[in-house]
């Protein structure tokens, strides 16, 4: 074998060795499922038999602190940035930016702007950026592009695709010759009956039910395909609902003129912009108008609430107590909602984990949403960017002993492609011939060059 063989041969080696290192990684999969507005308590309202088999076999955390405001928008971000609104940008589903002059508004699809999104990056870009692919299944913000990018697969958001051709999709986006190893579902119910007919509202039983069946069907569907045993995944929502009444409603009109200020966003955390040198006046006829609405100027917007360091955050917002709505006059439609403060049990979201990665039936009494975050990013094995959750809070949901961990990764290296198999088995066969070889032909080509060093070597300095 000639030298230029020699580094030939290497070079076929090399070209294994990706092959060989996707064995050596983690491959954690995870699906990332939001059943919009499933409030915590909805489990026990109703028989739900596929909600407690996932309890049973996994992890249960009882109250999910989400953040304020407890709307959909700011709550779905969260998840996927670990970041409070005020660092992830999408404050609101209604929003104005002073600075662009633009506005974002769930309710006339504007919300396409990718300049609103780019205050953080979701975890589908980090997973991607990190060599993997993502699938999203009409999950808030995946058919958006954000700093240049969009989902490996995703779907235009359309209400009317149904729960099986949303699950399908995943199913085959996890199961092809590229798969993904992050997928996120969303789905629109029970958020859109729980305002209708209210949290408290008796027919709200079979909503839940009809929830409690779909994840029946999701479940066997990934037990066809197979995915069942090797994907962590995870069952939660946004936020909760309160039961609104006629008997609460707090009339702007009564304390303010309208032609003084614009409303951004409404109830119950109401987003107010004064117009122009009408601030003190808006803000003194509203700061102590009603007993069960609190008016706070920006700036005072209490830390807990971390709601106040982004210029989407308009100079006053007034907040309804539980169950009160703000509207600017008693005509004005309303139903029932979600938006109150985050430390109130009724706005807390359900959240449920099954998988080889998961520890289980362990109920864990509390996190927070902002958690998920950095948990997702150690169940997909990526480095998570800065966020304000924290993998050791969450750190008891997962499997902690070493024979569990081995068939964590026993279980997650059965699903590995022929492919790799083969891969891994022709690399290091490569490379175990390849190393025998070269070894043989240096021994071979060096020996006459030893001898020749050891003559040189002899040769007393001086004599020449
Ligand atoms: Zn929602």
């Amino acid at each position: 074998m000639t030298s230029k063989d020699s580094w030939r041969f290497l070079a076929i080696c090399m070209l294994f060795f990706p092959m060989t290192l996707c064995f050596l990684q983690d491959q954690g999969r995870v699906l990332l499922v939001s059943f919009d507005g499933f409030r915590w308590d909805y489990i026990y309202k109703v028989p739900t038999p596929n909600f407690q088999y996932i309890i049973k076999n996994g992890v249960h955390i009882k109250q999910v602190t989400n953040v304020f405001i407890t709307k959909t928008y700011p709550n779905h971000y969260t998840m996927v940035t670990g970041l409070y609104a005020e660092s992830h940008g999408i404050v609101a589903n209604e929003m104005y930016d002073p600075i662009l002059n633009e506005t974002f508004s769930m309710n006339h699809m504007t919300i396409n702007n990718s300049k609103f999104w780019e205050d953080a990056y979701p975890i589908w870009i980090v997973n991607q950026m990190q060599g993997h692919r993502s699938g999203a299944a009409m999950w808030p913000g995946t058919d958006v592009k954000i700093h240049g990018l969009f989902p490996t697969h995703y779907m235009l958001y359309n209400e009317s695709v149904s729960f099986q051709e949303r699950i399908s999709k995943l199913i085959e986006w996890f199961m092809s010759k590229e798969p993904i190893n992050l997928g996120l579902l969303y789905w629109e119910q029970p958020d859109e009956m729980g305002h209708i007919l209210g949290p408290e509202n008796h027919r709200m039983r079979a909503v839940i039910s009809d929830i409690d069946n779909k994840l029946g069907y999701l479940v066997s569907e990934l037990k066809k395909a197979n995915l069942w045993d090797t994907l962590n995944i995870i069952i939660t929502s946004d936020h909760g609902m309160a039961q609104s009444s006629r008997d609460r409603i707090i009339e702007l009109d009564l304390y303010v003129d309208r032609s003084l200020y614009r409303m951004i966003d409404h109830s119950p955390a109401v987003a107010i912009l004064p117009e122009e040198g009408k601030f003190n006046e808006v803000y003194r006829a509203l700061a102590n108008a009603h007993p069960h609405m609190t008016v706070y100027k920006k700036e005072d917007i209490p830390r807990r609430l971390h709601y106040k360091q982004s210029n989407k955050i308009q100079p006053i917002l007034a907040v309804a107590d539980e169950g009160w709505e703000i509207l600017q006059n008693k005509s004005d439609e309303f139903l029932c909602n979600h938006g109150y403060d985050n430390l109130l049990p009724e706005m807390h979201p359900i959240l449920i984990a099954h998988g080889p990665a998961f520890a289980k039936n362990i109920t864990k009494q509390a996190m927070n949403s902002t958690d998920l975050y950095p948990l997702l990013c150690h169940l997909l094995g990526i480095n998570p960017l800065p966020s304000n959750g924290s993998l050791e809070n969450v750190k008891d949901l997962l499997v902690s002993s070493v024979s569990e961990k081995l068939q964590y990764r026993a279980a997650t290296y059965q699903q590995e492609s022929y492919a790799c198999f083969i891969g891994v088995f022709l690399g290091s066969t490569l490379v175990f011939v390849f190393l025998l070889v070269f070894i043989r032909h240096l021994i071979y080509n060096q020996i006459p060059v030893i001898g020749t060093q050891h003559a040189e070597i002899a040769r007393p300095l001086l004599q020449a």
